[in-house]
């Protein structure tokens, strides 16, 4: 057991969504993890689903995401330090804090951990030096409780609500994708995919200081977009190209695509002004044909993104004060015994769905 003065009341045993094989899970009773050096235990308050979520559980990463089963996915959460590991009071934490995770945690001695950029940690899957991946290959927060390395939480502001504070991963990778694209001040920026991420991209955007977002899609989410105060482009209406050039008198700075796919990366090409950049979030999984001149002679540079660096710390002050919401996107709720109903609502985005959220203690 964790020892009674650094621990709270904990169960024995949590409620947990377990993965057996590809496809194959159930909301099972299982051993409450324990906190080593430099880790918490967390009780989840709130955890949401991820669109990488699906994939996992679908098995589309075979040995990869998980390496191994049984295995425990989910790492959009937040919740309570309730139990402290070794080193960790010596580092100024306490129990009770409110905190939220993100899933990266770099072994923190590589030349890419050095230098900041942990998210690329050239230990990559190297438990035994430090290295973990919640929810993608170390167990994750679909769960009553959920152990992180210190390097993985991050104190939530008071006046952020435990439920958005759920958010701050997504929210994180949508700040990094818009710095790694150098949005300026007045910059105009399109964005491809009004999906959950691409309408955090539309809010870091403007808090960043762009002047105009459009956002390119179609139906529920583009009109959620438009809710949130960007213009919009629908795809099924015109040429997206045509019609994002057109509004911008010859094409915006920056262009974010959010919708992955191969077609969506050309348009972004397609579409971006001389001299301007683009961020590539999505995962497109077939091969994309750019237009390799127009790169070349227009000085337009590409930025692939993953997950984030740095940019916890930095988006959650303006979650708390609004200019990125993510109760906006919140459209569902459901307590984790209710796992496969909110998985389906989310997959087959039924009733508009967006951010599904799962309550471990509901
Ligand atoms: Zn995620
Ligand atoms: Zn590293």
């Amino acid at each position: 057991m964790v020892k009674a003065s650094t621990a709270l009341d904990i169960h024995p045993e949590m409620d947990a969504v377990v993965l057996r094989a590809p496809n194959t899970f159930a909301v099972e009773r299982v051993p409450t993890p324990r906190p080593g050096r430099h880790e918490v235990l967390c009780r989840v308050e709130t955890v949401f689903i991820c669109g990488t979520d699906p994939h996992i559980i679908e098995g589309h990463y075979p040995g990869f995401w998980p390496r191994a089963y049984p295995f425990i996915p989910g790492h959009e959460w937040s919740g309570t330090v309730v139990g402290l590991g070794e080193g960790v009071a010596e580092l100024g934490w306490r129990l009770g804090e409110r905190v939220a995770g993100t899933s990266h945690c770099g072994c923190g001695v590589c030349r890419m951990c050095l230098i900041g950029r942990y998210n690329l940690c050239e230990n990559y899957g190297n438990e035994s030096v430090g290295h973990r991946q919640y929810g993608h290959y170390t167990q994750g927060a679909y769960a009553q409780y959920v152990v992180h390395s210190i390097k993985s939480v991050f104190k939530v502001p008071a006046s952020l609500s435990l439920d958005e504070a759920a958010g701050m991963d997504p929210a994180s990778i949508a700040l990094h994708t818009v710095k790694r694209a150098q949005v300026g001040p007045g910059d105009a920026v399109a964005i491809l995919g009004p999906g959950p991420m691409g309408l955090l991209v539309l809010q870091c955007a403007r808090a960043v200081g762009a002047g105009r977002v459009i956002v390119v899609g179609r139906g529920d989410r583009l009109a959620k977009a438009a809710e949130l105060d960007a213009e919009t482009v629908d795809y099924s209406a015109s040429d997206p190209v045509d019609e994002v050039v057109r509004m911008t008198g010859g094409g915006p700075q920056v262009v974010i695509d959010c919708a992955g796919s191969g077609a969506s990366l050309a348009q972004a090409v397609e579409m971006c002004r001389k001299g301007g950049s683009i961020s590539v979030i999505g995962i497109p999984l077939e091969a994309a044909a750019l237009p390799i001149q127009k790169l070349v002679l227009q000085e337009i540079s590409v930025h692939g993104v993953r997950a984030n660096r740095g940019t916890c710390e930095e988006v959650l002050p303006l979650m708390a004060d609004g200019r990125i919401s993510i109760r906006a996107l919140i459209t569902h709720r459901f307590s984790l015994r209710e796992f496969p109903q909110a998985l389906e609502t989310f997959v087959g985005r039924r009733g508009g769905a967006l951010k599904v959220v799962l309550k471990p203690w509901a």
